[in-house]
């Protein structure tokens, strides 16, 4: 290994600091430098934003890009740190998964220093900027082949008082959903790394498809949603418009909430995201390709729910996921 994960600047300085956050080469690659801000005004309280956790998941980076701009101008007290893209690689592939080591960086944390490039990653913000930060907000969407709510998310904690916090501020972002997602794939999950060291840990899920100038001011505004309730700039928190509503609703979701295909074929959804569904009624239709005579299959609800979730018209595998639903958490 020639040299350790580093930052070029010292983050302690007071004021705005731009410099990068140094990843080093590896069998697999040369070393990334990836562009962090640093915003420092003194006590209070302290916020890691990142984004480009997944490269095809372009929301967060301009979202974070934003937050650039107009930061310096806002924040009052404490300290924010924002890393627009922590996987560069992906980001330029615009895959999910890192090009390099086929990894995605979401499964690989705390990482390794000797590792692949995704684990050097997880290391060196593991190593340098977690133990300087009490909040962390990691920018996410759904990917170019889904509709989502504009929604923070988060998964279940063990920790009762963690869970609690985590979820009342979720709810102050004011997007129209804060979801409670239980997952079965949590290994390795950075959420899960924060959760472990008793940190807020605050996941978007920033909707889906591209990345369209209407969406991204809804998100930009739960972000500064999330900043004032976290006392780091002054302001009034508001919902935005979506859908012509200005509101949000907690909701939960679990693996059987997901709506799989029967089988492969062009998938044409039949509601959108937040609407409410009752027992049987028609999410998509699967039309089958392989003969014009061949009945196309109904997907329905199988409980009356909320559409978290839905995929873009598009071919699917059989047993792929087109659906997922949830219901308010119950209290
Ligand atoms: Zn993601």
């Amino acid at each position: 290994m020639s040299e350790a994960p580093h930052l070029t600047f010292d983050l302690d300085t007071p004021g705005v600091s731009l410099g990068h956050l140094v990843v080093p080469k590896g069998a697999d690659c040369e070393a990334l430098s990836l562009p962090v801000f640093s915003c420092n005004r003194g006590e209070g309280p302290s916020l890691l934003i990142t984004g480009g956790n997944h490269g095809n998941e372009l929301q967060g980076p301009i979202v974070a890009r934003r937050l650039v701009e107009w930061l310096p101008e806002a924040q009052k007290c404490g300290r924010v740190i924002i890393v627009p893209e922590i996987n560069p690689l992906a980001v330029q592939a615009c895959t999910r998964n890192t090009p390099v080591d086929g990894k995605n960086l979401n499964r690989v944390f705390p990482g390794r220093p000797d590792g692949s490039i995704s684990e050097r990653i997880a290391d060196a913000i593991s190593r340098l900027l977690l133990p300087v930060v009490d909040n962390i907000l990691d920018l996410h969407s759904f990917g170019p082949r889904w509709d989502c709510a504009p929604s923070i998310i988060t998964h279940p904690i063990a920790d009762v008082d963690l869970m609690t916090k985590t979820l009342r501020i979720s709810e102050a972002f004011k997007l129209p959903v804060t979801l409670l997602w239980e997952h079965n794939d949590t290994a390795g999950m950075f959420d899960t790394w924060v959760h472990g060291q008793g940190k807020i840990f605050i996941c978007t899920e920033f909707g889906g498809g591209d990345a369209h100038a209407e969406a991204l001011t809804i998100y930009e505004t739960g972000v500064r949603n999330g900043l004032i309730a976290l006392g780091l700039v002054e302001g009034m928190a508001e919902y935005p418009m979506f859908r012509q509503q200005k509101s949000g609703q907690t909701l939960e979701t679990n693996p059987s909430d997901q709506l799989k295909s029967p089988a492969q074929g062009i998938f044409e959804p039949r509601c959108s995201v937040v609407d409410e569904v009752k027992q049987g009624d028609l999410i998509g239709i699967l039309h089958p390709m392989e003969s014009l005579s061949a009945d196309s299959i109904d997907i329905r609800a199988p409980t009356t729910s909320i559409v978290f979730a839905i995929r873009s018209a598009g071919y699917v595998q059989g047993n792929e996921e087109v659906a997922i639903l949830a219901r308010p958490l119950a209290p």
